[in-house]
């Protein structure tokens, strides 16, 4: 059985935008991005805003254009590459890959009952194979199961989504991800607009749907004691390159990466000296050359500011890119 079920190969997504002197201007989100994420496993992303973890999620599940590279889904048992689909290969793809939005308030129609949130997939897709043949009472035990699934009572299908806690919407918005029975779930800062009470349940939920139904998930987030608590692995980016990929145990207990180090500093549960960063961030529109993270390394030598790393790999789950282990450095 494969491994993999996503294998993205050299992914490069690029913005167009204007500048306040109405000049066109490139933003480059994500930046020569290879990694793969394993079957049954919540692979995580962390990085400060802006470093195109979201564009990442969205590029996967082509909700966004993408300027070159490649990302291969496992599609019917055989390795896909998603950005050259046909019509019926791309609706098998959006069946078994979905998306859980940061926001709960803004991702639920507010003018549609609970119940016909969760159908409105089920109609758009039915000339899907698995759903062609479905009747009303199929489609309604699937939405009762669904509901229950994540800890709601049946009684929420008849209310609006202004009827619930931002804890319950975001629960709705999970079932609405799983009502098609995916296997791959990008789910995009789920717990950032929740109360911090509220957090630890979705967490806890996410985790029992991924142990039940075997899913897959992409977690993007920037909050690494969540990354810590759930992830198997967990990929560092900065400036939309990965600069590190470990499990979680390799990234919190031995990072590499000068970057990953002073993330982990910044982290509010660290008991070890705090690393300030100095030096500025680059524009994205305006990177600069060799490793990305020079301007603002403490540890950058000449190399770094006009050779870009190349990877090193510590074990078979743990590499960095950063010259320091390339120069015999560390
Ligand atoms: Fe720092 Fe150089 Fe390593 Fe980049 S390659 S993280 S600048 S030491």
């Amino acid at each position: 059985m494969q491994n993999n079920l996503i294998e993205i190969k050299n992914l490069f997504v690029e913005y167009k935008i204007e500048s306040a002197l109405n000049e066109q201007k490139k933003v480059f989100a994500v930046n020569d991005l290879s990694l793969d994420i394993k079957r049954g496993e919540i692979f995580s992303i962390a990085g400060e805003s802006g470093c195109g973890k979201s564009t990442l999620g969205k590029a996967i599940l082509r909700l966004v254009d993408v300027k070159s590279g490649e990302i291969c889904s496992l599609i019917d048992n055989s390795y896909k590459n998603i950005l050259k689909l046909n019509k019926k290969e791309l609706k098998k793809f959006r069946q078994q890959s979905q998306i859980i939005f940061q926001n709960p308030y803004s991702s639920l129609n507010p003018k549609m009952k609970i119940y016909d949130i969760l159908k409105e997939p089920l109609i758009v897709n039915k000339e899907l194979e698995s759903l062609r043949s479905l009747t009303k009472k199929d489609i309604d035990q699937i939405i009762l199961d669904t509901i229950e699934q994540v800890g709601l009572d049946r009684s929420a299908l008849s209310l609006y989504p202004h009827e619930f806690s931002g804890g319950q919407r975001q629960r709705i918005a999970i079932a609405r991800a799983l009502v098609l029975k995916p296997q791959f779930i990008v789910a995009d800062e789920p717990v950032s607009a929740l109360d911090v009470s509220i957090q630890a349940q979705i967490i806890n939920l996410l985790n029992y749907l991924k142990e039940k139904f075997n899913l897959t998930f992409l977690f993007i987030s920037h909050d690494l004691s969540v990354i810590k608590y759930l992830s198997d692995r967990v990929g560092i980016m900065y400036l939309g390159e990965i600069v590190e990929i470990g499990t979680s145990e390799d990234i919190f207990n031995t990072p590499k990466h000068p970057y990953t180090e002073a993330l982990l500093s910044a982290n509010p549960g660290n008991k070890k000296d705090k690393i300030i960063l100095t030096g500025d961030l680059p524009s994205p529109s305006d990177l600069p050359l060799g490793c990305k993270f020079h301007t603002r390394c403490q540890h950058a030598m000449e190399i770094c500011k006009t050779v870009t790393p190349s990877k090193t790999q510590f074990s078979e789950t743990h590499c960095t890119y950063c010259h320091l282990y390339q120069n015999g450095e560390r």
